[in-house]
């Protein structure tokens, strides 16, 4: 049944149960450090999973602007959930737009239904935030499989997920040919029942506390030749497509703003405070960033910029950095009630924060966008 979200209109997945679940479960989820098992219930069974995947193989065939706009309703509620949420449609993306037509007919219906939750692991210790010194191995072996050994840090989902997207060096790489990942890497598809894959409780984080961010290691891990997703050798150009999607980290922080200005709402009210003229500017002021941060992510959802890739790493910069000045203003206007180590102003600082050092971190992003405003400055007829 389509329901409107916002001026749109779309095949809305019902979240009503998963968001009433995560108000109840997010400020528990946090302090014991890891999802509910209830919520993960709700988020497999609720329709949720299947928004970006393609009508034909059982999803709700959406957009990025419909996958931007739940990302930051749930992000509203619990960031934790929402960056399990983003990984899970950015992998079920990738299978759609790089998976053989036996990899989608097996994959994508699984990944739908919630039978399956899918999650990425790129990102390792000592391999740069730019994924150009990975040191996970992939070796082709005579009957055309693959053995994978390696460590993956900081993977969000890590040990609920069930299909996780790995990256490894299959082969040689060609130094300073990419801003972004590097020559000879692949993409693997590595099911979490697989001996050879194992994963572990990650670090214990200050922030995203409940979303089973950690590590996963690949010891001897066999796989088909059907497990390599697009082409041999090629992942930096799957990488780059990633970008032109229009889904965006920044809706995250989108929903963590929004969360700030609730909690400081609330708190203005209860508090007798919007009388004063000077806390309602301040408000207005908040309102007004989060509302810019919105408009970005919405048009990089919508992918009709002249450059979609720039405008999704415009969003995520903007956003993020836009959250963390709302979330620490609202901050200092809660006063004292805010310091209180419970307070939920405190979970929202250190998500704000995490989104971030998420890839590509914002460092890499203004890496990435310098290097096509040079190119800019330096085109004739432009200076
Ligand atoms: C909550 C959370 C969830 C995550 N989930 C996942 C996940 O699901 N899957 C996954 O693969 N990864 C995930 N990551 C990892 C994330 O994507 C980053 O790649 C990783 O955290 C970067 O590690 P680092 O900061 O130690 O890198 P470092 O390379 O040590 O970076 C240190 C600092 O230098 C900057 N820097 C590094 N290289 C460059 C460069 N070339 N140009 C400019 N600045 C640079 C970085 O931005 C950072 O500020 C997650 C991280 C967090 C915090």
């Amino acid at each position: 049944m389509p329901a409107a979200v916002g001026e749109l209109r779309f095949d809305q997945p019902p979240l009503d149960e998963l968001l009433s679940t995560l108000r109840r479960a997010a400020h528990t989820a946090d302090e014991v450090g890891g999802p509910l098992p209830e919520v993960l219930d709700v988020l497999r069974t609720c329709g949720v999973l299947g928004l970006v995947v393609p009508a034909r193989y059982g999803g709700l065939g959406q957009d990025a602007v419909a996958l931007n706009r739940v990302v930051t309703d749930v992000a509203r509620v619990d960031a934790s959930t929402a960056i399990i949420l983003f990984q899970h449609f950015a992998v079920s993306a990738r299978i759609t737009d790089w998976g053989t037509e036996e990899q989608k007919r097996t994959l994508l219906p699984r990944a739908a239904s919630g039978e399956w939750l899918l999650a990425s692991g790129w990102s390792e210790t000592g391999a740069g935030a730019d994924k150009r010194r990975i040191a996970t191995t992939a070796q082709r072996q005579p009957d055309g499989g693959w053995i994978l050994d390696g460590a993956k840090s900081f993977t969000t989902g890590a040990g609920i997920a069930d299909l996780y997207l790995i990256l490894a060096q299959s082969g040689a790489d060609e130094p300073g040919t990419s801003t972004y990942g590097a020559a000879g890497q692949s993409f693997f598809l590595v099911e979490a029942d697989n001996p050879g894959l194992v994963p572990d409780h990650g670090p214990d984080l200050i922030g995203m506390r409940a979303s089973a961010t950690g590590f996963v290691q690949l010891r001897s891990c066999r796989l088909g030749a059907e497990a390599l997703l697009g082409p041999e050798g090629e992942a930096t150009r799957i990488i780059g497509t990633v970008r032109e999607s229009g889904a965006t980290l920044g809706a995250v922080s989108v929903g963590i703003a929004e969360a700030a200005y609730d909690l400081l709402l609330e708190h203005v009210t209860q508090r007798g405070l919007t009388n004063q003229q000077a806390v309602r500017h301040r408000i207005v002021n908040l309102a007004t960033q989060i509302e810019a941060a919105r408009a970005i992510v919405e048009r990089s959802g919508r992918g009709d910029a002249a450059d979609p890739g720039m405008t999704t790493l415009y969003s995520k910069l903007f956003a993020s950095t836009t959250s963390e000045t709302v979330v620490a203003e609202v901050h200092r206007m809660l006063g004292s009630a805010g310091f209180v180590r419970t307070h939920p102003v405190n979970r929202l600082a250190h998500d704000a924060r995490a989104v971030a050092l998420m890839g590509p971190t914002n460092d890499v992003c203004r890496e990435l966008v310098s290097a096509q405003c040079l190119t800019s400055l330096t085109t004739p007829g432009l200076t």
